[in-house]
């Protein structure tokens, strides 16, 4: 915000800026930077300035719309699932996988103390064989099902360690 330039002893300029506000010098050749700093975020979900001291410092959207829009993701992905009553197999659910559902009752039974609070649904995983994944296909997954690739990642992150 209103950069400030910097200056040499013998009056040459230093090509470094400071932010007037809070003061914080933003580097060589920053005046793009200086400028910007202390300026509020525009909100990416409804355009308007973000007040750092109501939302938070460095937050660059206002936590209702990041909420509303989490919210409607999820109920978009809800409408385009598939709802399926009985699964042999992996599953997901609060970053979590299991992989069988006698293991995620057991995790809700922790989890819960009434089983009318358990979730509605929980997500499904088929699992993939490693030696046949490649690259192309992890980076085509990750476009389409990224739960898929968490679940990718987490086995090749126990091979690996
Ligand atoms: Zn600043
Ligand atoms: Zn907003």
């Amino acid at each position: 915000m209103n950069p400030v330039e910097l200056f040499h002893e013998d009056g040459k300029s230093a090509g470094v800026y400071y932010c007037s506000k809070c003061e914080k010098i933003t580097g060589k050749g920053s005046h793009k930077q200086a400028e910007d700093c202390c300026e509020p975020y525009i909100c990416k979900y409804c355009s308007l300035p973000v007040d750092s001291e109501v939302e938070g410092k460095y937050k660059m959207v206002h936590y209702a719309c990041q909420e509303k829009a989490d919210f409607d993701k999820q109920q978009e992905t809800m409408n385009k699932a598939k709802k399926l009553e009985d699964w042999q197999g992996y599953l997901w659910y609060d970053e979590h996988i299991f992989v069988c559902m006698e293991d995620l009752t057991d995790y809700m039974d922790c989890q819960f103390s009434e089983e009318e609070n358990w979730p509605e649904f929980v997500f499904v995983a088929k699992p993939h064989e490693l030696h046949k994944v490649s690259i192309r296909d992890i980076l085509k997954i990750f476009r389409k099902k990224a739960f898929l690739t968490n679940l990718l990642m987490k086995s090749l992150l126990k091979i690996y360690n």
